[in-house]
């Protein structure tokens, strides 16, 4: 997906002097940088160049932030960290909702940026790899999950789930962006995603990792972060 180290970022803030500081900033890490100033020029610049990373700020002149991290989303799934003024924890939980992967709040010190950067990129892994986090392993290729030595039989869409839930450490994913990745094909108010994911637990309990998905009031769900 991306050369360690060499990451494109695409940067969406539409105040000048900080879009400068820290397009500067990222290229000396040794980022490739791309900057624009509003939320259209964000889409239509994602879609062409498609970046490792957006970082968007959300209080943006034309289109609300929120409604441009949906739509990065819905595309090609960059990695999203939301940059904004508002400190609230409703806020906070609205951003990490609407599908960005990490939050910062202004002002920041670039070091965090960066530390929050090298995690995220860290987190993201080639589309067939095994993932391992602890003695959980996934083989997407064999569809094959076990712990430890354990096989676990997890039906088609439980794997599908805690695959998407596995790749992402810590991102909440809503039980709607959950539904749309998987059950494209099924009534959108039914009750599949609570049942499979409780179907997961139960097996993955059974096979002695338990909290391996955590459920956010109000949220959704997220793999629990591995440290
Ligand atoms: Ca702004």
């Amino acid at each position: 997906m991306q050369g360690r180290g060499l990451a494109k970022i695409l940067v969406v803030e539409d105040d000048e002097n900080l879009a400068g500081v820290l397009a500067g900033d990222l290229r000396l890490a040794g980022y490739e940088v791309l900057s624009v100033k509003t939320g259209l020029a964000a889409l239509e610049l994602a879609a062409l160049e498609h970046p490792d990373v957006v970082l968007l700020d959300l209080g943006l002149p034309d289109l609300d932030g929120l409604e441009v991290a949906r739509q990065l989303r819905a595309d090609n799934a960059p990695v999203i960290i939301a940059v904004t003024g508002r400190i609230s924890i409703a806020d906070r939980v609205d951003g990490l909702y609407a599908g960005a992967d990490d939050y910062i709040t202004k002002p920041f010190a670039l070091e965090e940026l960066r530390a929050r950067l090298h995690a995220q990129l860290r987190l993201r892994r080639p589309h067939n790899d095994a993932i391992e986090i602890g003695t959980l392993k996934l083989e997407p290729h064999a569809r094959k999950c076990s712990v430890g030595a354990a096989e676990i039989s997890l039906s088609t869409k439980e794997f599908e789930l805690l695959e998407i839930l596995a790749r992402r450490p810590g991102r909440i994913f809503s039980q709607s962006e959950l539904f749309e990745r998987s059950y494209q094909d099924l009534e959108p108010d039914s009750n599949a995603i609570e049942v499979r994911i409780s179907a997961i637990r139960r097996k993955l309990r059974q096979a002695g990792l338990e909290n391996v998905i955590r459920t956010v009031r109000g949220a959704g769900y997220a793999f629990r972060n591995s440290d």
